[in-house]
């Protein structure tokens, strides 16, 4: 289920978000949460939005992942996308991690198929060798 073409721009990782892109490089959906509060919380940064504490661990996203919004997409935001449109945009949550939120696309869903709070499913997309990159579909959908 190859969705982006190869030329696609891909995530350019700061020092934070490293640790992230190694855990997909691996096809491990992973999420960093706060040693000390517990706190699930996505981009990765340098310390707890909540406590403050900079003791990191790392969580696994169980599958339990379901729509929080999306947008579908009709004019591509960089020129190797024209043969992507139109394309689904889409913020999912993860409730058993604290309702965490990835922005990321859902694909092999019919725009006129999806609706808010939809049960999904991780699917994997390698567009470039070594950059693996999370999307979802819906879930029983994944192949
Ligand atoms: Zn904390």
């Amino acid at each position: 289920m190859i969705s982006l073409p190869a030329d696609v721009p891909t995530p350019q990782a700061d020092a934070w978000e490293l640790e992230f892109w190694a855990h997909c490089a691996a096809r491990r959906l992973m999420f960093q949460s706060c040693a000390a509060c517990g706190r699930v919380r996505h981009p990765p940064m340098p310390f707890c939005p909540a406590c403050r504490s900079t003791e990191v661990r790392w969580r696994e996203a169980d599958g339990d992942a379901q729509l929080f919004t999306w947008t579908v997409v009709h004019h591509p935001s960089h020129p190797s996308l024209v043969p992507a449109v139109p394309y689904i945009v889409a913020v999912v949550e993860f409730p058993a991690l604290d309702h965490v939120r990835l922005l990321t696309n859902l694909v092999g869903v019919p725009a006129d198929t999806v609706r808010i709070g939809m049960a999904l499913s991780l699917v994997w997309e390698e567009p470039k060798r070594g950059v693996v990159l999370p999307r979802f579909t819906a879930a029983g959908d994944a192949s």
